[in-house]
Parts: structure tokens; C-alpha cells; sequence
């Protein structure tokens, strides 16, 4: 048996004919850049989150860039971010013009270290940008703390966490405003590039909505850049919103499946989840020291596995000119010789998880 990372074709498989149909309805109205379908899926999308705005965008890297650029970010101003993050988060900071400044991640959230973040302030400290890294809530209660008395702004990087809670509140709703993707495959995917912003703040979300359209339309107030949201792309977004707490619940029962029958093996570190927060499981993420022996072991059992990331992103060769060393983020270093993210996915079948979990306890058994 062969186990996929992800299955899209199973994923819009399930959505036919009503995908298709939703398409060709969006072809016929030559609806290509925005259009009714984007006008639904921006209000829906806000609706499900719990905020006044949702602004769509092309993608969740530039929905950062735009977040950044409407909180009034300088060149020469500095971003605190995490250390282990997928690059859209510090890469749009130097988009920017301002510096990016990484902290150490807590060993078994992998999302900030809230203790850290003070030793990283400066007087050119503008914000932070947290992520909620695999599917779980960065610890928002202390950030947003930290961030009121230095007088800093918050983003949330929600690209990976669509409809986690964080003490009983969405994640999204808690910051000046937050980003999401809608990759194809994240959590809420699209078919090709998508993204959105979502704040309750009004004077953001116009500034906004004139920012990614040039500068607004017949009336260039700004300087401002093309970043909108394909009509095939809002479609196809309607047509899966409704379905999402759905598949949210079946990852979460994928996870609990996992959790439940590789208790105990091996060296396995299975996902913590902290308390008063949620994980959707965007990724499956465990920890072993044998990680690339128990990789090739899967990869010879037909199981796709990924490593989310395979380094740290301050040690990626773009971010040498920051010279940093393994010891400024232990944690984050010591993750990313440990991290394997298993299959999961909505249309992820029990003989498929049993096949992972029986080749996991196959390769702890002999070695
Ligand atoms: C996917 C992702 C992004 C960027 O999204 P795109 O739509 O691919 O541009 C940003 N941050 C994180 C954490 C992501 O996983």
C-alpha cells in the first residue's frame, strides 16, 4: 500500500460536480480577477473567523507584506519573528525594508518563546509576528502582553491554523490583524495561489483593500501593488468554506488515532498541545533522534513523509549575514534534526494510518 503526504485528487473528487460547476459558472462570467464569487467568500470567510473584514489577497506571503505595510512598517524598523517557520513570515519583514529579528521556540509548541521575546527588543522594535505553527496557537496570552507594554503591534501568522482556538477564542481575533493562506494545501485551499487578512480594525482593512489594488481603482490615493484573488479561486473557496469544520474534526481524529497507538514507541515525542489551546493538525509533527533512519524506513514502505523544515530558518544560507550560531536558538537547532511530519489529510483512511503506525512500530522493533 502506498501512502500519500496529501491526496488533492481524492479532496476535489469529493467536491464534483458542484466544483466544476461553480468553475464553469465563474468562466462564463469571465470573473477572473475578484468578482462576486471573492466578494462572498471575503464575507463569508470573515463570518467564520469572528471578524469585521476579511480582505483577500494573491497569497499568504503577500497577505503578510500588505498586513505589515498597513500598520505604517518603516526601512530600518525591526520584526521579532520565531526561528522555525516556513519563510513567507521573515522574508516579507526584509520585503519591507525593516530587519528581521528570529527568537527561540519553545521545545514542544515549536511556536515563540514568549519568555524570549523581551531580550529581543530594541527602540526600532515595531512588532511581532507569531505563528501558529502545524495547526497550534502560538501562546498569544503572554505575546499580546509583551506587545501592550512595549507598544508593539501583532500579527498572527495563521497559515497553517485556520479555526484554532486559544482559550476558547478563534485565533485571528486576537491580534491588530492576521494573515492566512489558502495554498492548496492548507488547511482551506484554493486551486493555485490565494491569501487573505482579517482585522476588526476598519481604517486597516480600507487602507488595505486600496494597498493590494493599486492604490485604489480610479483614484490612485496610493502607491499600492497588484494582490487580488482570482474568481476561480473565490469559487473554489465558497464551494469548500462549509466543509472545513468537518475536515478540521477529521484531522483532529486522525491526530487523536495516532496519539493513541504510538504511545510509547520507540523514542517517539508525539504533538503537545498546551493547555487552553487547540491543534487542527495541519501537520502531524513527531520528534526521535533516529528521524532520517525512521524517514528511509517509510520512504521503503511506500509512506510519503515531509520535514517541516528541514533547518531552522535563521541557518538557511539567505539569513548567513545574520551570522547567527546553533546556540542563539537551542531549541529550534535541536528540532530540526528531530522533526518528521506524518501523513495526514481529511480523505486519510484507518488502513492508511494503521500501514503508517504499523511500519513505525516495524522499525523501533528492529532497531
Ligand atoms: C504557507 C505559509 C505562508 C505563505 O502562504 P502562501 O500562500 O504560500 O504564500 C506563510 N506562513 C506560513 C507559516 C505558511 O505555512
Amino acid at each position: 500500500m502506498r501512502v500519500p503526504f496529501n491526496d488533492l485528487k481524492r479532496h476535489h473528487d469529493a467536491l464534483q460536480p458542484e466544483l466544476g460547476r461553480k468553475i464553469q459558472e465563474t468562466i462564463d462570467q469571465c470573473a477572473f480577477i475578484r468578482g462576486p464569487e471573492v466578494d462572498k467568500f471575503e464575507t463569508e470567510f470573515a463570518a467564520l473567523v469572528g471578524v469585521a473584514r476579511c480582505i483577500s489577497c494573491a497569497n499568504g506571503t503577500d497577505a503578510l507584506y500588505i498586513g505589515m505595510r498597513a500598520l505604517g512598517i518603516q526601512p530600518g524598523d525591526e520584526v521579532i519573528t520565531t526561528a522555525h517557520t516556513w519563510i513567507s513570515t521573515s522574508e516579507t519583514i526584509t520585503q519591507t525594508g525593516a530587519r528581521v529579528v528570529f527568537c527561540d521556540t519553545d521545545t514542544d509548541t515549536f511556536t515563540l518563546d514568549a519568555s524570549q521575546i523581551e531580550s529581543k527588543i530594541t527602540p526600532k522594535t515595531r512588532g511581532i509576528i507569531a505563528v501558529h505553527l502545524y495547526g497550534q496557537p502560538a501562546d498569544l496570552g503572554p505575546i499580546l502582553e509583551i506587545a501592550r507594554r512595549h507598544k508593539l503591534w501583532v500579527i498572527e501568522d495563521c497559515a497553517q491554523a485556520h479555526l484554532a482556538t486559544y482559550n476558547g477564542q478563534q485565533i485571528g481575533t486576537f491580534s491588530d490583524l492576521a494573515t492566512f493562506s489558502f495554498y492548496p494545501g492548507k488547511n482551506l485551499g484554493a486551486m493555485g495561489d490565494a491569501g487573505g487578512i482579517v482585522t476588526n480594525r476598519s481604517d486597516l482593512a480600507d487602507w488595505m483593500v486600496n494597498f493590494s489594488r493599486h492604490g485604489g481603482k480610479g483614484n490612485h490615493v496610493i502607491e499600492g501593488m497588484n494582490s487580488r484573488m482570482d474568481g476561480i479561486q473565490g469559487a473554489v473557496l465558497r464551494v469548500k468554506l462549509p466543509h472545513l469544520p468537518r475536515w478540521t474534526q477529521r484531522r483532529q481524529q486522525l491526530a487523536a488515532r495516532y496519539n493513541e497507538l504510538l504511545a510509547g514507541v520507540g523514542d517517539l515525542q508525539l504533538p503537545h498541545v498546551a493547555p487552553g489551546r487547540t491543534h487542527v493538525y495541519h501537520l502531524y509533527v513527531i520528534k526521535t533522534a533516529q528521524r532520517d533512519a525512521l524517514r528511509a524506513h517509510l520512504t521503503k514502505e511506500n509512506i510519503e513523509t515531509v520535514l517541516n523544515y528541514p533547518k531552522a530558518v535563521p541557518f538557511y544560507p539567505a539569513y548567513q549575514y545574520l551570522g547567527h550560531q546553533p546556540s542563539d536558538f537551542p531549541n529550534a537547532f535541536a528540532n530540526q534534526n528531530q522533526i518528521l511530519s506524518l501523513p495526514i489529510f481529511p480523505e486519510m483512511e484507518e488502513r492508511e494510518l494503521l500501514h503508517v503506525i504499523d511500519s513505525i512500530k516495524s522499525f523501533f522493533k528492529a532497531s
